[in-house]
């Protein structure tokens, strides 16, 4: 964004430097000139500067290990400019336009999260609005790709949907104008806006702590305590019941 009313966007991709921390080269170039120039030109006079999609925001596939090329995203070659991160592999349109328009509209920049990406998107995980968590909630989880849990659309945990550890607007903006997103064609999540997503392990690996949810431990203690809780409602509704029925009894007779 230059430092006018232009809300220019600087770059959308990773610049790629040498092995140095400080990057002396570029191995990608665009109309015959070094990206890395490329990018520090047109920063310099920028107001802030927009990470479009998770390679500009964190490197993402080129910057997977052992990144042969050093692919570093522009946080770590800019510094002295306002980053906003918008991840996503891609990231989502709606999203993309909404931070232009905000900062066009506003002139200001939008508030941002600890890891610099725009709060009014990323301040929840795809797991808190997703349609299938009363699923996750009640420890129903789909356990093969053909089965009948999968067939009646319940939670993707198990077959390794990362849902719970990945923050976008995935679950509530959805993709095409709303009409869906991966979850709902019944694939989880892999977690694209993530930062190292690609050097997370395997898309269908289940994750295996999510402590940080409350007083979630983990999703199979969570089906395990639903049931408790079911269990113990059920047995106490039921001697309320037979107290109740007993009491009448009593006062009839
Ligand atoms: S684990 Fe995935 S499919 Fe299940 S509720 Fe969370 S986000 Fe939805």
């Amino acid at each position: 964004m230059r430092s006018s009313r232009s809300t220019k966007a600087t770059t959308s991709s990773p610049a790629r430097a040498t092995r140095r921390s400080t990057p002396t080269a570029c191995t990608a170039s665009f109309g015959g000139k070094p990206y890395l120039d490329q990018l520090k030109r047109a920063a310099k006079d920028c107001k802030a500067i927009i990470s479009w999609g998770s390679c500009a925001s964190w490197g993402c596939v080129q910057a997977a290990r052992p990144n042969p090329t050093r692919a570093v995203p522009i946080h770590q070659v800019i510094h002295d400019k306002p980053i906003i991160k918008v991840p996503g592999c891609p990231p989502i349109p709606e999203v993309m336009t909404a931070v232009i328009t905000y900062i066009a509209t506003f002139e200001k920049l939008p508030e941002l999260d600890r890891q610099g990406r725009p709060k009014m998107f990323y301040s929840q995980r795809i797991h808190d609005k997703c349609y299938r968590r009363p699923h996750f909630d009640a420890g129903q989880f789909v356990e093969a790709w053909d089965d009948e849990s999968a067939r009646k659309g319940y939670c993707l945990y198990k077959m390794g949907c990362k849902g719970p550890t990945t923050y976008n607007a995935c679950s509530t903006v959805r993709w095409n104008g709303g009409i869906s997103f991966p979850i709902q064609s019944g694939h989880g999540c892999i977690g694209c806006s993530e930062d190292g997503f690609w050097d997370n392990g395997s898309f269908y690996n289940r994750l295996t702590n999510i402590n940080q949810f409350g007083v979630e431990a983990n999703a199979d203690q969570i089906g395990k305590a639903a049931i408790g809780v079911v269990g113990a409602a059920v047995a106490a509704h039921a001697a309320v019941t037979a107290i109740k029925a007993a009491r009448d009894k009593g006062g009839k007779a």
